[in-house]
């Protein structure tokens, strides 16, 4: 079977915090040469998707920005085809262009209609009452990912997770959640750009999210060791990938290879 797509995650792929990953580069490179079509799938829902494409670029990874997949995309998207007139309270502001984008009004008050979550390096206890008042009240709980934290340059951070279960605890609901492994994301990808899931690779370096979502979706995938997980715990776990390799730059053999077959 040939692998047409590559879906890269980015955290501990890519890059890591602002250091891209040796070879990231040249990988994106000389998969699109050789013809497959490249998409970039974050769980960070902290930044809009012109923010990400600006960030690969700087890494000169040249991505047009519909190639381009965060969760505050896929949560706004989410919002305008299940709840076009609701309001929604973005505790991250630097996202809200993204639900504006969709035509979705952004309120900073607790009698918002929903309340997204997601990764909030400029949270306050007053924004955490807003969203705990307005769920309290009825709001949607949107989360755009659970991961418990994400890779930078000198080790981990508390990823969104973190803050959504401080909600999730303090009201006793639970979120709809955009990211990885659920496939909301990989299900607009797929609409948006008719990509075939059997002729798709899904790379990342965390088991519970990238390896998993591809395996719950009947894709093949592919753990890079630059990131979250270790290649014992690919040996050991419940989610195994079709194929655990040192970093990026394996993947063009992976899929020159499958094309050989
Ligand atoms: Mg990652």
């Amino acid at each position: 079977m040939d692998i047409k797509t590559v879906i890269f995650d980015m955290d501990g792929v890519i890059y890591r915090g602002e250091k891209a990953i040796p070879g990231a580069k040249e990988a994106v490179l000389s998969l699109e040469k050789e013809g497959a079509e490249v998409f970039f799938l974050t769980n960070n829902g902290s930044r809009t998707r012109r923010h990400f494409a600006k960030k690969l670029s700087s890494f000169g990874i040249k991505a047009p920005l519909k190639k381009v997949y965060c969760t505050s995309y896929g949560a706004a998207k989410y919002m305008s085809e299940n709840m076009p007139d609701a309001t929604a309270y973005v505790l991250e502001e630097d996202t809200e262009k993204e639900f504006t984008d969709a035509g979705i009004r952004c309120v900073k008050t607790e009698d918002a209609k929903a309340v997204v979550v997601g990764l909030d390096r400029n949270l306050t206890y007053a924004k955490l009452s807003i969203a705990f008042r307005a769920l309290v009240k009825g709001a949607h709980f949107i989360a755009t990912n659970d991961d418990p934290s994400y890779p930078v340059e000198d080790g981990f951070l508390p990823g969104a997770g973190a803050i959504v279960a401080s909600l999730a605890y303090s009201t006793g609901k639970r979120p709809l959640i955009i990211g990885k492994p659920e496939p909301y994301m990989l299900d607009l990808i797929v609409k948006e750009h008719g990509v075939n899931k059997e002729e798709a690779l899904m790379v990342g370096d965390q088991l519970s999210t990238d390896i998993l979502m591809a395996k719950k979706e009947g894709m093949r995938s592919a753990l890079v060791l630059t990131g979250v997980n270790t290649r014992q715990e690919a040996m050991r776990g419940r989610i195994r990938p079709d194929f655990v390799v040192d970093s990026i730059r394996d993947i063009p053999k992976i899929v020159r290879d499958s094309t050989r077959r």
